[in-house]
Order: structure tokens, then C-alpha cells, then sequence
């Protein structure tokens, strides 16, 4: 048995899941027909397991291609290593690899995968250490409680073995996500009904038609209801500027990517004094560098990286708790698996804030299929179970699988 807070690597394994869905997510640049999910699971020698999910939504073939990355480009760097520091075999992994990224022009599939790796190892580090993955990172709990840390079992914590600590996690509001263009009313409802009382339309689909969508899910909630709405990077800076102004009206939270993400922060900056809508982007905004630009440019007051295109905990919990400091709210973008969203989570609870989790209020079964925490008045509270506190159904998953 290794010491609690060594792991040794014995296993990386890949799963990719396709699911077939009635109705297609779309959203300004595209359409999901189908919905990927790709796992990395990371086991040590004394048979504990973390978890991490690589975001794969696009292209259509990206979450087996990005599963073949990690089975053969990271799992034999990582098999045999002794990991004392998820953070800092990040660092390695990211130098071994830099010239293949630059060599392949691929930096977007090998974040993605380091991302996924970097969750598991978090995982696995917490349930070395019979924590819950919020409180390990330094999270806020909501009730005192027993907090200290319980000695692992002989032959370690297994995986989705519940150790109770005590203390659960403050409660962290969530929004149902996705909704749009088209019946965005019904799943606000059906959502509504779940315990949420914060939702998000996609618009980017001609004005006439934003704003009917708009007006249409504001009037079929209570008045008392929040509303955001995602662009996707839809406009060029003079309608999105149009569409600012006329948004104004319906009390919306925020508005998300309504230009490309990779405009210059002067053009955010004029975007963002002219909007009487605050403006929130990080999805796109796949490096250190470019997260912190936006945190000084001051355009943005509503910050969103996704855990699984790049960082992970370990490169995306510091910005975060920058983001925080510096006034802005820290809202993880999630639009994948159960994984995923577990870990944007306890992503928020570490970082500190009021922000908000994305939660996809599309069907999905490979999201459906985990035992995610109940949504109550608006807001989750995670458990004291450790590390990410689930683990995937293999068995209710095998009928998804992909095989690669
Ligand atoms: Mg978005």
C-alpha cells in the first residue's frame, strides 16, 4: 500500500458512450445529433479509481479521436508513475507533450485530454485522503460537522465507497441550460418542476426571432425566475451591440459569447460599456493567459471555463478564485456527461462565489445515468462521499459504448 497521499499508477482506461437522442441540441453554430461522452478512469495499486470527462461535444468524431489521444499518448506516460501532486504532474504531463501539440496543431484535443486526466487524478487524490473533492480542494461547507479528514481502510478508500466525514457543501445554485430555440418553454417547465429557478435560452438565430424566444420563455416563468441568454459567438460587435440594447428589457443575468471569443479585449471593452446586459464568456478561453486577460480586461463579469476542454482543477480552480476576488462570478460551463458536471461542482464550491453551475436540461442518458444531487429551490449541496462522490454505472452505460 502506497502513503495516503501517493498513488501509484497501474491502469488508465478510456470510455467513450454515444447516445441517441429524439431532438437535437442546436445552437447558433451547430446542431448535436447524438450525445458523446468520453471517460478516462486512472486506477492506483491499491485499487482506488478517479474519474475525469474530456469535453467532446464537437466534432462529430471528436470524443473517440480525443480517447485514442489519452490511451496512446498519456496513458503510457502515466502508467507506473508515482503521483504525489495532481497539479504537478499536470505541469509534466503538459511539457512532455508540447512539442506533439504544437507538432500536430492540436492544442484544443490534448488540453481537452489533459483536462479529463487532470479531474481523475483529483478524484483519485480525494478518495486517498477519504474526502469529499470540494472540501479536499478547500471548499466552504454549509453545516459544522466532523470535518477532519478519516485514516483510509487498509488496502485504501475503494471507489464510490462513501466515507462519512460530516458536512455537506454549501449550497451552490445551478440553471438549466440549453434550452432553445425551439420548445424552450417545455423543458423550462419540466425543469422548473425539478427544483430549478434559473434558466438559459440560446438565441443567434436572425433578431425577430431572439427576441420572440426571449419574450416567450420570460412570460411562461414566474416573474421572480432568472434568465440568462447564450449567443454562441454568433454576432459580429455591431449587432451585438443591437442586441444588447434590445435585450435590455427582459432582466436577463447575463448575456454569454455574443461575439467570438478570440475578438480583442478593446472590442469587448466597447461591447461591454455600450451592454446594459452583463457579458459572460471562458468557455473559449482555453489557456491561463487568455482567462486572465479577461479577468483584467473588465468586459466580462460573469467568468466560464469548462473543466473538461482545458485546466482542470488544477489550472482552473486558481483563476477561478481570482475571478472571484476581482468581483466577477465563476460559473463552470458544462455540457456533457455526469462526470463532468460533478466536477464543475465541486469546481464552484472550491472556488468560492454566488456562481452558478450549468446544468443541461436537454435529455440525455449518459448524463441521466449518474446519481447526481437533487436540485432544491434552485440550488444543489454536495455530499461528504469522497472524491467526486459517484462513480459511473459501467453496466447501465454498456449499451451506449463506442468501441474504439
Ligand atoms: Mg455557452
Amino acid at each position: 500500500m502506497s502513503a495516503q497521499n501517493e498513488s501509484v499508477v497501474t491502469r488508465v482506461d478510456v470510455h467513450v458512450f454515444r447516445a441517441p437522442i429524439a431532438t437535437a441540441v442546436v445552437n447558433a453554430f451547430g446542431a448535436m445529433r447524438n450525445r458523446p461522452m468520453a471517460l478516462v478512469s486512472i486506477e492506483d495499486g491499491d485499487g482506488i479509481t478517479g474519474w475525469g470527462e474530456v469535453w467532446c461535444n464537437f466534432p462529430v468524431v471528436g470524443a473517440e479521436h480525443r480517447a485514442r489521444l489519452i490511451a496512446s499518448v498519456f496513458a503510457p506516460l502515466l502508467v507506473g508513475r508515482t503521483i504525489c501532486d495532481p497539479a504537478c504532474e499536470y505541469a509534466r504531463l503538459a511539457r512532455i507533450v508540447a512539442n506533439q501539440v504544437l507538432q500536430t496543431g492540436e492544442p484544443g484535443p490534448f488540453g481537452a485530454c489533459l483536462a479529463a486526466i487532470d479531474q481523475a487524478l483529483h478524484d483519485l487524490a480525494a478518495r486517498r485522503a477519504a474526502l469529499p473533492l470540494w472540501r479536499y480542494l478547500g471548499g466552504a461547507h454549509e453545516r459544522a460537522g466532523p470535518s477532519q479528514a478519516r485514516i483510509p481502510p487498509p488496502g485504501g478508500q475503494r471507489s464510490g465507497e462513501a466515507a462519512s466525514v460530516g458536512g455537506l457543501s454549501e449550497p451552490v445554485p445551478v440553471y438549466a441550460s440549453g434550452l432553445g430555440p425551439d420548445g424552450a418553454e417545455t423543458i423550462a417547465q419540466h425543469a422548473r418542476q425539478r427544483g430549478f429557478r434559473a434558466f438559459k435560452l440560446k438565441v443567434g438565430f436572425g433578431r425577430e426571432h431572439d427576441l420572440a424566444n426571449v419574450r416567450a420563455l420570460r412570460e411562461s416563468l414566474p416573474v421572480r425566475s432568472t434568465v440568462m441568454v447564450d449567443a454562441n459567438q454568433a454576432w459580429p460587435i455591431d449587432e451585438a451591440q443591437t442586441m444588447a440594447r434590445l435585450l435590455a428589457e427582459f432582466d436577463l443575468t447575463w448575456l454569454e459569447e455574443p461575439i467570438a471569443a478570440d475578438r480583442p479585449p478593446a472590442e469587448w471593452q466597447a461591447l461591454a460599456s455600450a451592454s446594459p446586459v452583463p457579458l459572460a464568456a471562458g468557455e473559449n478561453l482555453c489557456s491561463a493567459s487568455r482567462l486572465d486577460a479577461a479577468i483584467a480586461s473588465g468586459a466580462l463579469r460573469v467568468l466560464q471555463p469548462d473543466i473538461g476542454k482545458w485546466g482542470g482543477f488544477s489550472q482552473i480552480l486558481p483563476i477561478a478564485r481570482r475571478a472571484v476576488q476581482a468581483g466577477m462570478r465563476f460559473c463552470p460551463h458544462w455540457l456533457g456527461g455526469g462526470i463532468g458536471l460533478i466536477a464543475s461542482m465541486h469546481l464552484r464550491v472550491a472556488a468560492g462565489g454566488d456562481g452558478y453551475v450549468e446544468w443541461d436540461a436537454n435529455p440525455n442518458p449518459l448524463r441521466e445515468a449518474f446519481a447526481l444531487p437533487g436540485v432544491v429551490d434552485g440550488s444543489v449541496v454536495l455530499s461528504d462521499a469522497p472524491g467526486l462522490g459517484l462513480v459511473p454505472d459501467l453496466r447501465a452505460l454498456e449499451a451506449y459504448r463506442v468501441s474504439l
